[in-house]
């Protein structure tokens, strides 16, 4: 806690609101963090202050989240969020409480907060109020909920993908009676928004320990998302040495659950957790790709690249190196960077051209093709005259 400070511009929000006779609190993620030693991504301040309260304490702040008592005070063009200290009423979705209580007491807010290391508060001064343990638990390195799992499950069962999130992130373990609720309660993920479950498995796949996706199917959390649970997929971690790009992470998920029978299909299971329509396409092409023999020339290089595009070729070499080992990605860049044609746009004459010489249509096309395919194999025939008079003359050839 000592060696990182909140900036100024926090500490400015927090004596502002001590000064109009509020208490306010750094609390949640950015207490968690400095008490791992991390610079916090953001500041979050929880107070007794009313929404309307907080406004007024700073006239130009925005009512972003009112009816959950948030404000978001934009200060030295940084921007914090401000909370009023609230308790949550019954859940009938296991997802969002149906009402929200402001509250006049911290210890309430920090209670309804999902694992003991998120629900630790900071007060200006520096005093830490921790009533659940989680500075215990960043000791331990242990994940552990709030309260009794199962029920804060039932409540809301994302946090069952909160939980493997933070322990893959932090590379912490689950506590015992956590796990077992996540395992007793692991069907209630299927009443979750789809688009929700996708943010916690791309977070998840872009932390060190991408595997832990496998232990979510592992435990039931992706069976309504067309995942067969089967054993851990221990074979994903490779997938750490991969850029933190999401595209390239998801691809990887996709060939280790074929590869494994876990999914039938990969459009369907993206498309069950809504990802976008051009991921959809990049991966399953890719599993198509990382499905088949291996590319060995430049040749075979350049016609995944004239079938799939640069981008899902690459993807799929980077994540063929990063799991089975091998230098695909290095092959594709020298093919990529000896600027050979391998798409119609470089081919040295075009459809005009041919429709110069009296072809048209379906003739046309497949005269294109023929060109272009012939010019992957003798790269250094990509001259207009030379297919020209190939063009002309085909029986030639
Ligand atoms: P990050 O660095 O990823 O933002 P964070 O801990 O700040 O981590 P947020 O999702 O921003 O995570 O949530 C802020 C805080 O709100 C958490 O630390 C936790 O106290 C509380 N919180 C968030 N989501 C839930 C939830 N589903 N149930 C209970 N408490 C939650
Ligand atoms: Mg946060």
């Amino acid at each position: 806690m000592d060696n990182i400070a909140p900036p100024k511009y926090v500490l400015q929000v927090l004596r502002s609101l001590k000064a109009r006779g509020y208490v306010a609190y750094l609390v949640g993620g950015c207490v968690r963090d400095m008490a791992l030693g991390v610079h916090p991504n953001d500041w979050d301040i929880c107070t007794s202050a009313l929404p309307e309260q907080v406004l007024e304490v700073f006239p130009g702040a925005r009512p972003t989240g009112i009816r959950h008592g948030t404000v978001t005070v934009d200060i030295n063009s940084r921007h914090v969020e401000v909370t009023t200290f609230r308790s949550e009423g019954e859940y009938s979705d296991h997802r969002h409480p149906n009402t929200v209580h402001f509250v006049g007491e911290l210890t309430t807010d920090l209670s309804r907060r999902d694992f003991t290391i998120n629900a630790m508060a900071l007060s200006p001064d520096g005093l830490l109020l921790d009533p659940f343990g989680g500075l215990e638990d960043i000791r331990r390195r242990c994940i552990r909920c709030v309260g009794q799992a199962p029920r804060r499950f039932e409540e809301d069962a994302l946090r069952m993908f909160r939980a493997l999130r933070f322990s893959a992130r932090l590379d912490f373990s689950i506590a015992e009676d956590t796990l077992e609720a996540i395992r007793e309660k692991a069907s209630l993920a299927s009443s979750l928004a789809a688009e929700r479950v996708k943010d916690e498995v791309g977070k998840t796949l872009l932390t060190k320990k991408p595997e832990t996706v496998g232990r979510m199917a592992q435990l039931g959390l992706l069976d309504a998302f067309l995942v067969k649970p089967g054993e851990a997929l221990p074979e994903l971690s490779a997938a750490a040495s991969l850029p933190r790009k999401a595209l390239d992470r998801w691809m990887a998920l996709c060939l280790v659950l074929s590869r494994r029978g876990l999914i039938s299909d990969v459009r369907d299971f993206l498309s069950s957790l809504k990802l976008d329509s051009r991921s959809i396409r990049c991966c399953t092409d890719g599993v198509s790709i990382l499905s088949g023999p291996k590319p060995s020339n430049a040749p075979e290089w350049k016609r995944l690249l004239c079938r799939m595009g640069v981008d899902t070729v690459s993807c799929a070499a980077r994540c063929l190196d990063a799991l089975d080992g091998g230098s695909s990605y290095k092959e594709l860049k020298a093919v990529l960077k000896s600027g050979e044609c391998f798409t119609m746009k470089h081919l040295a004459v075009t459809g005009d051209d041919l429709a110069e010489l009296g072809l048209r249509g379906r003739e046309l096309g497949e005269m294109l093709a023929f060109l272009l395919d012939y010019v992957i194999d003798y790269p250094a025939n990509n001259r207009r005259e030379l297919l020209l008079s190939l063009a002309g003359n085909t029986e030639e050839l």
